[in-house]
């Protein structure tokens, strides 16, 4: 069903796209971004141009607050 995550590379024949966030190098899944920076896209960890918001620390303790509580 829907859970391969990274190997779907043989017939690609445009090149894959990158992530946009800042530092990352992984290609890109969702929304022009990988997987795990979807979640901080959604969560408001960075913005759609791939940057960190300004309160970017404070979102970062909360997102991992909750996500170590789930
Ligand atoms: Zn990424």
């Amino acid at each position: 069903m829907g859970n391969q995550k990274e190997k779907q590379e043989n017939n690609v024949v445009q090149l894959p796209s990158r992530c946009k966030a800042e530092g990352c190098s992984k290609k890109s899944e969702r929304a022009e971004f990988c997987n795990e920076h979807f979640t901080w896209f959604k969560e408001g960890l960075v913005t759609k141009e791939g940057k960190k918001p300004l309160d970017f620390e404070r979102k970062l303790y909360y997102f991992n607050r909750r996500k170590s509580a789930a």
